[in-house]
């Protein structure tokens, strides 16, 4: 049955590319697909259910251990990625310990995702199924006060919405990371990614890579300038090694 509408005759989608429904409807609308190829990923989006995920997730702040998870039924402007790579980055040995603020167990933590798009909804415009996206700590904010307006969607005065530990105001429940094998994400909030790059290396950049790349940016960090460097070392202190 589907959980957006709990109309019993909808049928719910496997995660399975094989399983996916086609729509002719869906392939009109988006414009983008042509060919046989890209008909057999179609998915008429509003056919495909929540999915289910296989998923490492931490019980308490000392037990990890794999899981299935449910990853909400894809909207309008989602994305749904096949996660290829995901980053570890301490700061999700930080939440699933609880040292920065209650946890919700179980919790999938990873922020730092690297998926292949398997559908997209209709009214996605920057991907097509194949392309490749990339996910940080984000994955929503309310999109319409100063701070969304300005760019700035990390200081949403709504509240944004982190990858995973945080209430999910588009399907209820708790978000969860990257350690699995899907996600859905709306599309304002996944990253394209060119083809070409080392996947598993580009990982790390979604919040090691452009935490230390946004202050150097910000304070205009040029060849032959004396900067200071607080924490020399872990993901941030390598990538700033790197890109100095
Ligand atoms: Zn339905
Ligand atoms: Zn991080
Ligand atoms: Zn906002």
């Amino acid at each position: 049955m589907c959980s957006r509408c709990d109309d019993p005759n909808h049928i719910v989608a496997s995660f399975d590319r094989r399983n996916l429904l086609i729509g002719s409807a869906g392939l009109a609308a988006t414009g983008l697909i042509a060919g046989a190829a890209a008909a057999k990923t179609t998915v008429m989006t509003s056919d495909l259910g929540p999915t289910t995920a296989s998923a490492w997730a931490a019980t308490d702040k000392s037990s990890f251990v794999p899981m299935k998870i449910q990853r909400r039924a894809l909207g309008p402007n989602d994305v749904q990625m096949e996660i290829l790579y995901s980053g570890i980055c301490h700061s999700d040995i930080h939440m699933v310990r609880e040292e920065w603020m209650p946890a919700h167990y179980p919790m999938v933590p990873g922020h730092e995702i690297i998926g292949r798009v398997t559908a997209v909804g209709p009214k996605v415009t920057k991907f097509r199924i194949g392309d490749i996206g990339g996910v940080g700590c984000m994955v929503d904010s309310c999109g319409y006060c100063v701070e969304c307006l300005a760019d700035r969607e990390h200081a949403c005065l709504n509240g944004m919405t982190l990858t995973y530990a945080s209430p999910d105001k588009i399907s209820g429940g708790i978000t969860q990371g990257g350690y699995s094998t899907g996600v859905v994400v709306t599309e304002k909030f996944v990253i394209r990614i060119p083809p070409g790059v080392n996947l598993a290396g580009m990982a790390p950049l979604l919040c090691a890579g452009i935490t230390t790349f946004s202050p150097l940016q910000h304070w205009k960090a040029s060849r032959g300038m004396r900067i200071g460097v607080i924490g020399l070392g872990g993901g941030w202190g390598t990538w700033r090694s790197s890109l100095l």
